[in-house]
């Protein structure tokens, strides 16, 4: 019998992928949710939908929003992305590859198909530690959309459900995070992290993506499977 239901939020990047086998190894059954949002490139929703397929997704859904046309972000606008910056560097401060209220935006989709669905449990990739300094990836955050969500829908108040958001990676580093992924038999030379490909399609290795992916497999001691240019 399948298990309780989950929504994933799945980006294609190697942190979602390991969610999603999170949530799958805890025994749910799982609908990965993406969005096609106008960032960059569209590697990232490929990588979404080969890692929803090899994780058996009982169901993945892409849904369009034109975040372009808020703009704010170097993901979502013509703002260079930042290369080459030094650990430090990637370490402080709020990046201009934040996009604004993102994992909000995205959240709060999550919230409404979970609802849907009937589902109760509602898991996101953020992790505090190896990252890039964006606000709504910090646990406070989460924790605050999470009673949010059981005042602002119906099931929450009619007290039928009780949501909660499932953070799993929130506090490991990005080598635990590989490892991790690895040892749930999560095939990462199906994601995808870089946020700016080179022209021949590679992931450039210097953009702040890429370079936490790297300290990530070098810190889990594997190799990385998807080749970068630098
Ligand atoms: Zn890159």
């Amino acid at each position: 019998m399948a298990g309780p239901r989950a929504v994933v939020l799945l980006s294609g990047g190697l942190d979602s992928a390991t969610a999603l086998a999170v949530a799958r190894d805890e025994g749910f059954e799982c609908y990965a949710l993406s969005f096609d949002y106008g960032q960059r490139h569209d590697r990232e929703l490929e990588s979404a939908r080969r890692v929803a397929a090899a994780l058996g997704a009982k169901d993945h859904l892409v849904l369009r929003l034109d975040l372009r046309a808020i703009g704010g972000s170097a993901l979502t606008a013509d703002i260079p992305v930042p290369k080459g910056r030094s650990g430090e560097a990637i370490g402080t401060g709020i990046p201009v590859t934040y996009v604004p209220a993102r994992n909000t935006i995205f959240l709060s989709h999550a919230l409404a198909w979970a609802e849907v669905l009937k589902s109760q449990d509602i898991f996101i990739g953020v992790n505090a530690l190896d990252y890039s300094g964006y606000p709504d990836c910090r646990p406070e955050y989460t924790e605050a959309f999470e009673r949010m969500a059981n005042l602002a829908t119906k099931a929450g108040v009619e007290g039928t459900m009780q949501l909660r958001i499932h953070t799993p990676l929130v506090r490991l580093t990005k080598g635990e995070i590989v490892q991790r992924g690895a040892a749930l038999g999560v095939d990462f030379g199906l994601t995808w992290s870089c946020y700016e490909p080179e022209p021949d399609g590679r992931a450039c290795g210097v953009c702040d993506s890429c370079q936490l992916r790297r300290k990530g497999f070098a810190e889990a001691g594997l190799r990385d499977p998807v080749p970068a240019a630098h």
